[in-house]
Formats: structure tokens, C-alpha cells, sequence
């Protein structure tokens, strides 16, 4: 695309268009907080979904079936998806998470997925609420990316723990994942 001149009368905007978009995903992510599902279910799809995920990694499943699958369980999850890092971070503040654990949380994830993106696999960030016994409402912030497929399982592997292991600070839940990949 070719710029002749610099049009600033844009900025406003754009500005205005992801502000828009922010406050559309913040509505979702209150009405799916709303009707968070106990903690003790909500693990219990996290499970599922890593169970899935090793269907299609050993491919008894195809990408599109997880594909399927996934969203389904997803869905059932109150899960809200977004695919950049600052509406990532925009809904983590809009959620009222200081800004300080804002950044540590979107920095996270945004490292998993950049280092999925570079690979290749499409990625994105998502958020899931859910509610603990006494009540209190918690806050799963997490990414989801594609399932790389191929013949050659040794580099699935590699391209596995290149993810998973991306962040600086890693996540109880990657160095369980790292764990098991090395018991494969
Ligand atoms: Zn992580």
C-alpha cells in the first residue's frame, strides 16, 4: 500500500474502533464471568481439552475434529478468545487486575504465542472465569494454539517444548507439560 500523505485525522479513529472492540470483549468476558462454572469443572474441561489434544497429536483424531472438539469445549467453558496482545491486556485492566499484573499476565502468554507464531502455528490468547467453592470468582488467563502435526514425532517434540517453555517465568502448568514431555 502506497501513503502519499499522512491522514492523522485517522488516529481518533482508530482509536475509537479498538476502544469499541475493547468494550464489546470486556461486555462478553463480564457475562461469561457471570455465569462462571465451578473451578472443580472448569479443570475437569482443561482436562478434557489436554486429553484431545494428545488425540490429535497421535493423530486418532484430524486438526480439523480437535478443531471441532475444541471450540465445543470452549464454548462450554465460557472461554473468551482474542488474537492480540493489547486487547489481551486492555481486558485484563478493563477487568480491573492491576496494570502491573496485567503486563506480567499478557507478557506470558504473549510469549507462548509469539514463539508459536514463529513457528508457524496459529495462536491466541483466551480467558476463562470460574467460580471456587467459597464463592470467589478466578481468573484463568491462557493461549491456545494449533496442534502441530507431522510424521516426524521428535521434532513435534522439539516444537512442543520450544512453546511450552517460551516465557521467562514459567507457569506451575508448563513445567508439568514440560515434564511429560519428557516422559514421552
Ligand atoms: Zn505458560
Amino acid at each position: 500500500m502506497r501513503l502519499d500523505r499522512i491522514d492523522t485525522s485517522n488516529i481518533g479513529n482508530a482509536q475509537e474502533k479498538f476502544d469499541e472492540k475493547v468494550k464489546g470483549l470486556t461486555l462478553q468476558v463480564l457475562q461469561q464471568a457471570q455465569a462462571a462454572k465451578p473451578t472443580r469443572q472448569i479443570r475437569m474441561l482443561f482436562q478434557e481439552h489436554d486429553d484431545l489434544y494428545k488425540q490429535a497429536h497421535a493423530g486418532t483424531i484430524t486438526p480439523q475434529e480437535f478443531k471441532k472438539v475444541e471450540k465445543l469445549i470452549f464454548d462450554e467453558m465460557g472461554a473468551t478468545k482474542v488474537h492480540t496482545f493489547s486487547e489481551f491486556f486492555m481486558l485484563l485492566i478493563a477487568l480491573g487486575i492491576s496494570e502491573d499484573a496485567a503486563r506480567g499476565m499478557a507478557t506470558h502468554e504473549n510469549d507462548h504465542v509469539q514463539k508459536a507464531l514463529q513457528i508457524g502455528l496459529d495462536a491466541e490468547y483466551a480467558l476463562v472465569h470460574s467460580r471456587s467453592s467459597d464463592g470467589k470468582l478466578i481468573l484463568h488467563p491462557f493461549m491456545m494454539w494449533e496442534v502441530p502435526v507431522g510424521h516426524d514425532q521428535a521434532l513435534i517434540r522439539k516444537v512442543e517444548e520450544l512453546v511450552i517453555s517460551a516465557p521467562e517465568n514459567l507457569s506451575k502448568d508448563d513445567i508439568n507439560k514440560l515434564r511429560e514431555l519428557k516422559e514421552k
